[in-house]
């Protein structure tokens, strides 16, 4: 008999095996139905041997020690700071838009106080901030709105930013400094030998049995266990009897070529050419020796794996419902991005993963911070890329 089922094994369910296993003595079954472990940040080699992220890039970034000191127990790290470029017009600049993007674009030689002053001539005055592109053009006209947002928003999301919620591109993210680091936080590295290997040692437990190529609907009642703990899609767990939650999703093209690099950076941004939105280069993140190096273009899509929960009120009305009956079900924990229907990054899921352990020990801890970022985050997610968690103070109060 096992105490706990966990469906999932991505990082909420692979932080709260380990903690379940290792600091209660409890025994637990990980399932999950793709045939790996490690959910949406798995890493493998491809056929060349170059260490690819299977799902798109992911990179780690967090101002929170608790999640790096929990995190340094199952891999070492390598320092790595993140940095985007955007083509726009046959030309490369930085993102988030600073003082070397500006300059490279309009040939100018701004400095920074001059750079603000532009900024502020520019910006459109808008009495209520109701949409993304109020967001983006009250902070920066409309000239580079059209230029770096609008395009990109409208592939990313399907809809143009005029359509979009205000906390879709919540704060821009402009800089009149020469900074070109894509994330200010604290703790900027990325795992020495992958995120696989780190989710390895995390369930390497003689407490853990893990399950692969399986959905839990399949075994729940043919296997004793006492609780869940799902980080599937909360609709799917409720057969989806209110309707589904709307995702937008991506399609990903791996192209590998015989050269060591490729671009100057891991990212470039197509805001206006191409169908796809961005192009990575693993081995600027992995940093991996190789004589071959690969790439992967994105494709933003309407169907396909669940990616990023649509940020509209009516979504929210409906997760709403869902919610009320995952807080009603006994003996289950609705933990991470999917059972809770939030753009998480990795580390405000492992915060949120910790705290949920607290919580099923006893030790409950209301309204625990999830790690905020103080860098590009809004517009990553939302206007530019779609990687990234709206800021969110507060743990879920469930
Ligand atoms: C394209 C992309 C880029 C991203 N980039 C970043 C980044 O740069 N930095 C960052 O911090 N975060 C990034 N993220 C977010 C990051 O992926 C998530 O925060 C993290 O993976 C969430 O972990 P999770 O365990 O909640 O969910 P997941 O990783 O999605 O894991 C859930 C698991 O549950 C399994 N499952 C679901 N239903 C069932 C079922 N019925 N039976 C069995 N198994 C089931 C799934 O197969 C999956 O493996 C990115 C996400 C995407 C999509």
């Amino acid at each position: 008999m096992f105490d706990y089922l966990v469906v999932g094994a991505g990082f909420a369910g692979s932080v709260l095996a380990e903690r379940l296993a290792t600091q209660a003595d409890k025994k637990i079954l990980v399932v999950d139905r793709r045939n790996h472990i490690g959910g949406n940040a798995y890493d493998c080699y491809d056929e060349s041997g170059v260490l690819i992220h299977k799902y798109g890039p992911h990179i780690f970034h967090t101002n929170s020690a608790e999640v790096i000191d929990y995190l340094s127990r199952f891999t070492q790290w390598r320092p790595y700071q993140h940095r985007v470029l955007a083509g726009v017009h046959g030309r490369l600049g930085p993102l988030p838009l600073n003082l070397g993007t500006i300059n490279t674009l309009y040939g100018t030689s701004y400095t920074s106080f001059e750079l603000e002053q532009f900024f502020a001539s520019v910006a459109e005055t808008r009495d209520e901030i109701r949409t993304s592109e109020d967001v983006v053009v009250s902070k920066v006209g409309r000239e580079l709105y059209e230029k770096f947002f609008r395009n990109y928003t409208r592939k990313q999301w399907g809809v143009d930013p005029s359509e979009l919620d205000a906390s879709v591109t919540a704060r821009v993210p402009t800089r009149t400094s020469r900074d070109d680091r894509y994330f200010t936080d604290r703790f900027q590295q990325m795992p020495l030998h992958g995120f696989t290997r780190m989710f390895e040692r995390m369930l390497d437990h003689r407490n853990i049995k893990v399950l692969l190529n399986c959905d839990w609907r399949e075994i729940r009642h043919l296997i004793p266990y006492g609780e869940v703990i799902y980080t599937g899609p909360v609709d799917e767990y409720f057969d989806c009897r209110f309707g589904k939650l709307p995702y937008r999703s991506l399609e990903f093209a791996f192209e590998t070529l015989p050269t060591r690099f490729h671009q100057a950076v891991a990212v470039v941004n197509y805001p206006n050419d191409y169908a796809y939105t961005r192009v990575t280069e693993f081995k600027h993140l992995t940093g991996q020796e190789h004589a071959k190096t690969t790439l992967v273009y994105e494709y933003p899509r309407a169907e396909g794996d669940p990616y990023y929960p649509v940020p509209r009120p009516e979504n929210a009305a409906l997760y709403g419902r869902y919610k009320a009956l995952a807080v009603a079900t006994p003996g289950v924990q609705f933990v991470g991005r999917l059972a809770t229907y939030k753009y998480y990054n990795m580390d405000q899921v492992v915060a949120q993963s910790l705290a949920t352990f607290e919580r099923i020990m006893g030790r409950r801890r209301h309204n625990v911070a999830l790690p905020v970022e103080v860098s590009a985050t809004p517009v990553h997610r939302n206007g530019l890329h779609g990687e990234h968690a709206a800021r969110t103070p507060q743990l879920d109060s469930r």
